[in-house]
């Protein structure tokens, strides 16, 4: 017997109490193609990414929310109502979803996210999220226009540390400001982030990403050659 890839849940809505089913997919079943130099995953299978899944939709009043949200308390809940609840009209996302649905899920968890004021580090990896996204459609300057906005709040959560205690660390921080600049054009400022991970104090915990941000320093020195030239 075949097992399906996904299979239905059912979650009560953080906010409005309603039960509501959605597809998940088998933490067994992803296998990883690829990843590039962001983190974004390629699976074997694309049609049945974990991506594609991640948010959650109440079908009944529209709060969008991830495994990674902040619980909302009386009052973020109250907003959630006024701004998205009342223009809600019933609709379910909880069937399989293709790219373009996934992204409207991530859109209003984005939405959902800004209204609750979620710290900077939790919207800016939902923003990267849609660029990837938008990545896998081929449409780049969406793609781009959402890395810049994640870059933006990366840059920000950085600024003032947001994601201290979290599994989020300063070195994995950094390297996603420097590879977004790198990818966004930016290479004076990816030179500047990638400098601070090699030169951090904690550099030798985390080996991996270290090694990566030489790696990507190097392609950033390369890409500007390549546009001085141009120029
Ligand atoms: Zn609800």
């Amino acid at each position: 017997m075949t097992i399906s890839p996904t299979f239905n849940r059912t979650f009560k809505c953080p906010c409005c109490s309603n039960s509501f089913t959605t597809v998940n997919v088998r933490i067994s079943y992803p296998k990883t193609a690829e990843i590039s130099s962001d983190y974004c995953v390629t699976y074997k299978d694309e049609a049945n990414s974990p991506y594609l899944y991640y948010v959650n939709v109440c079908d009944s009043c529209g709060y969008a929310y991830t495994k990674n949200s902040v619980p909302l308390t009386s009052l973020t809940k109250e907003t959630i109502i006024k701004e998205i609840s009342v223009k809600w009209k019933p609709r379910s996302y909880g069937n399989i979803r293709s790219i373009e649905e996934a992204i409207i899920c991530y859109k209003l968890a984005i939405y959902c996210s800004t209204l609750k004021k979620e710290k900077y580090y939790l919207l800016a990896g939902l923003l990267l999220r849609v660029g990837w996204l938008y990545r896998k459609m081929n449409d780049l300057k969406e793609e781009e226009r959402f890395l810049l906005q994640a870059l933006e709040y990366y840059k920000k959560s950085y600024d003032i540390a947001d994601y201290a205690g979290t599994d989020m660390s300063e070195i994995r921080i950094l390297y996603l400001i420097g590879e977004l600049s790198r990818r966004c054009n930016f290479y004076e400022q990816a030179v500047t982030y990638f400098s601070k991970i090699v030169s951090h104090p904690n550099a030798h915990f985390e080996k991996g990403v270290v090694d990566k941000a030489r790696e990507q320093w190097r392609l950033t020195r390369e890409n500007n050659k390549t546009l001085e030239k141009a120029i």
